[in-house]
């Protein structure tokens, strides 16, 4: 199936040859590749010139005169420019004669190809409610994000969908991944922004080279402009299974998505297995993220830990609090005591710094996990801040509430804050009611290790 770079590559070709041809008649073999009456096609194309050649997504824009030709290859259809009276090769079906005795035929053995005449315009931005272009502005960081946000299916198939994005097709859509080492599986919603500015930037690449490799490899082509099987030599990932890796000698796989011949690096484009760690104030959450991180080694991350980084570093977010509560402010950094009386007692500002903080706290989440086999996030509001969708699994803790008061009182804690606090909080039941696995702790520090090493073994290595 061609792809933007193979249709680009024909669209640029045809200019050369046929630019301000005029068309004297039309044969019609096969009337279905026209959409819509054959009769008014010819009528409204004999006597117009082909002036402009534009492709948008997979389709060729032809503009003539007074109207526009749009021709889409499909599987198979190829155009080949003749004189008038070379004979027709097997499979044409549509015939261009010009008035200086040259001819265009279109020639297609799948028969899948259509064309279609629509009305000039001034662009062709919403043509066939396609996604931007690759090259264009629209294709940005901030469309691209906004658009994945809550996009649960695995990344290649919104790669493929020509609402996204206009033009890429199966092949590229492997190679872009392996360029960005992104798991084709991966739901699209977990790419971060460095990650989307990279598949900004390694689309544009591929399919650049694509076009200057097709616009090399058709010129040894006389006159057919075919389009299949033409770019394959520069491929990386795509069709090459069993192959080593170019960059770790990992050999590539294949695999099916969304009913399509997938190919990747399994060490590379790894997807990651992702599990969230809430429960209970009190209940030993750091506690077993510091021993996931000493004994088994995993990668972890901790919201508090971030929302701390997030006070302490970041200019804009120092620059949006201190500006919305100057009071908080000392020796020109935030406060980190007044903040969280005033998160406390002040349900608006709660609010306010809640939705500054938290889609940072999931930017810096992604870009944390996007590469890695194993994390384990610990997100005490998991459920609260519905962060819960971004993980394969949850594990929640608890333990009786008079064990955890007595751990928070050691912690210098007030009873009375303690409550309080868990009161604003979804109930213990309902978090252990929506996860995967729940781990008591009331005992001994030994007891909750043995029972994480148990739980590491039975549910986690097993997935
Ligand atoms: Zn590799």
């Amino acid at each position: 199936m061609p792809e933007l770079a193979e249709v680009q590559t024909v669209v640029d070709t045809l200019k050369g040859l046929i630019k301000d041809k005029c068309i004297r008649d039309i044969d019609i073999y096969y009337p279905r590749i026209i959409e819509g009456d054959i009769e008014s096609f010819k009528k409204r194309l004999i006597g117009q010139h082909f002036r402009r050649f534009l492709r948008r997504g997979k389709y060729l824009l032809f503009e003539m005169d007074d109207v526009t030709l749009v021709s889409h290859l499909r599987m198979e259809g190829k155009y080949f420019f003749e004189k008038g009276d070379a004979p027709n090769a097997r499979h044409t079906h549509v015939v261009f004669y010009f008035t200086d005795g040259t001819k265009l035929a279109y020639n297609d053995t799948r028969k899948f190809g259509r064309m279609e005449l629509i009305a000039k315009r001034e662009n062709y931005d919403d043509f066939k409610n396609l996604g931007p272009e690759p090259f264009s502005d629209h294709f940005n960081v901030d469309y691209i994000y906004h658009y994945l946000a809550d996009e649960k299916k695995a990344i290649k198939t919104v790669l493929l969908d020509q609402h996204f994005v206009a033009g890429i097709g199966n092949i590229y859509a492997d190679e872009i991944l392996f360029a960005i080492k992104v798991n084709p599986l991966m739901p699209a919603m977990f790419l971060d922004i460095k990650t989307i500015e990279k598949l900004i930037e390694e689309t544009r690449r591929i399919l650049n080279a694509a076009i200057k490799a097709g616009g090399t490899t058709i010129r040894s082509y006389t006159s057919s402009l075919g389009v299949t099987g033409r770019f394959q030599l520069s491929l990386r990932a795509h069709q090459k299974e069993g192959d080593p890796c170019p960059d770790c000698e990992t050999l590539i796989v294949k695999t099916k998505v969304g009913g399509r011949g997938t190919y990747y690096c399994p060490h590379c484009q790894i997807l990651p297995h992702r599990i969230a760690l809430t429960g209970m104030m009190g209940s030993g959450k750091s506690t077993v993220l510091a021993y996931l991180e000493e004994k088994y080694a995993f990668k972890t991350f901790s919201a508090d830990r971030e929302v701390r980084r997030l006070y302490k570093e970041d200019k804009e977010v120092q620059k949006h609090i201190l500006t919305a509560y100057p009071e908080l402010a000392k020796d020109e950094m935030i406060d980190l005591t007044k903040l969280a009386a005033l998160i406390f007692h002040d349900a608006k500002a709660k609010k306010a710094i809640e939705s500054l903080i938290f889609p940072r706290v999931l930017e810096s989440y992604k870009a944390f996990s996007i590469h890695e086999a194993i994390t384990i996030a610990e997100i005490p509001l998991l459920y609260e801040a519905q962060m819960d969708k971004y993980f394969d699994h949850v594990l929640v803790l608890s333990s009786k509430q008079k064990v955890a008061l007595e751990r928070l009182k050691k912690r210098g804690l007030k009873t009375k804050d303690v409550k309080e606090r868990t009161n604003s909080q979804m109930p213990i039941k309902e978090k252990i009611k929506r996860a995967d696995w729940h781990i008591t702790n009331d005992g001994t520090l030994a007891e909750l290790y043995a029972k994480i090493d148990m739980w590491i073994d039975k549910d986690v290595r097993k997935k």
